[in-house]
């Protein structure tokens, strides 16, 4: 192999963030959520590695057959329900657990009326204005869907938190109250909370949560590390220096010859660029991990390279390996040198990076070996 860009996922890693949302929620049902490939950390590998989770939750049709093409049999429930009256005898033939937010479903529901019953999560929207019936609809939209035949006697209920991690914002508390009173009388589970509802919000806790980027060992609130969290990040992105060098004082590095050498220094190029998914941001500081100094990147990044600043590490030499993000760099805080959220780092990583994984069933030493190669 040639280059050394590689996401190394660390699957036990995963399995304890799981354990930390249980010791938060108690007895409450967790439904991890799966979907936009484990957020970048494979679907069937994560899938297989909490198979044991109350439910799985995806977008899309696509993504529930992976996992049931990977031998999963866990509950799994399509956070978008189905778009389409055809796609009905897919969702019987995968047993999914369907979301219904919108009249359209209903009347597909209500058409199909043989079959096996199918577990329906009726949502609604508190506040999002995202998908969801409206809260004083909720009743009646209960009503129509107790009385198909397809539908399954246990109707739950759902809603989205907006604002979950602004942990001053009370608009959480605000939808809560939404929640619990359009719910009134109605019998079924009921869920609200994503992970960061589940860190900030307890009392959005209710039957089941859905936590999602907290599996991945990443913090969603901006005053708390994931560490500060009892999280454990589960990918570590690496690569290596494939070139060192000494730069003159005024030198300009990198295209557009954004920055320019304060003095003279060493400089090291990466094999890692936005080709791989690394985000081409413009702030200049971003850190990457070189025998434990955080270096600064320099320059704009390229499509498969990226310049650093080597004078926190001047012995530096090529192969040595540098982390992206992972165990000392969290994903929060490049997400915030670039400009985005931490859910969009992860996922939006390439092909070309290999990625490997450990834990998980098959290494039953967990992660004894991991960062070592
Ligand atoms: C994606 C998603 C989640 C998980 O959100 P996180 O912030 O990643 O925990 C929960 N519920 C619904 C409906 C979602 O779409």
């Amino acid at each position: 192999m040639s280059r050394n860009t590689r996401a190394v996922i660390d699957l036990n890693a995963i399995a304890h963030n799981f354990q930390q949302v249980k010791k938060r929620v108690g007895q409450v049902r967790i439904m991890a959520v799966v979907k936009a490939d484990a957020y970048g950390h494979g679907l069937a590998q994560v899938g297989q590695m909490l198979h044991h989770a109350d439910a799985l939750a995806v977008a899309c049709l696509k993504e529930a057959c992976e996992l049931r093409e990977a031998g999963i049999s866990t509950r799994i429930v399509l956070l978008e329900g189905i778009h389409k009256a055809q796609d009905m005898a897919r969702v019987r033939d995968l047993n999914l657990d369907l979301v219904v937010h919108h009249l359209s479903q209903v009347a597909m529901l209500e058409q199909a009326n043989s079959g096996s019953a199918v577990n329906v999560w009726l949502k609604f929207d508190t506040g999002m204005r995202r998908l969801g019936f409206p809260m004083e609809d909720v009743p009646h939209i209960y009503q129509r869907l107790k009385r198909c035949h397809v539908v399954a006697d246990t109707m739950q209920l759902m809603s989205h938190l907006s604002c979950a991690d602004e942990v001053d914002n009370p608009f959480s508390q605000t939808q809560n109250q939404r929640f619990i009173q359009a719910v009134q009388g109605l019998e079924g589970p009921r869920s609200l909370a994503n992970s960061a509802g589940i860190l900030a919000w307890p009392e959005c806790t209710h039957d089941w949560v859905r936590p999602g980027l907290m599996l991945y060992g990443i913090s969603p609130l901006p005053n708390q590390s994931g560490e500060e969290l009892g999280l454990k990040p589960a990918m570590q992105l690496e690569s290596e220096l494939i070139s060192t060098a000494t730069a003159a004082h005024g030198q300009p590095v990198g295209y557009g010859a954004t920055f320019t050498c304060p003095e003279q220094m060493p400089v090291g190029v990466v094999a890692i660029g936005y080709g791989d998914g690394y985000p081409r941001h413009t702030h200049p500081l971003a850190p990457v991990l070189i025998k434990g100094k955080r270096c600064p990147v320099i320059g704009n990044v390229s499509m498969d390279m990226l310049t650093v600043d080597l004078r926190p590490c001047p012995d530096a030499k090529i192969g040595d390996k540098v982390e992206l993000w992972g165990q000392n760099i969290a994903v929060p805080e490049v997400a915030k040198y670039a400009n985005t959220i931490p859910w969009v780092l992860p996922l939006g990583l390439t092909d070309r990076v290999d990625v490997q994984y450990h834990g998980g069933a098959k290494i039953p030493t967990g992660i004894a070996d991991y960062g070592e190669n």
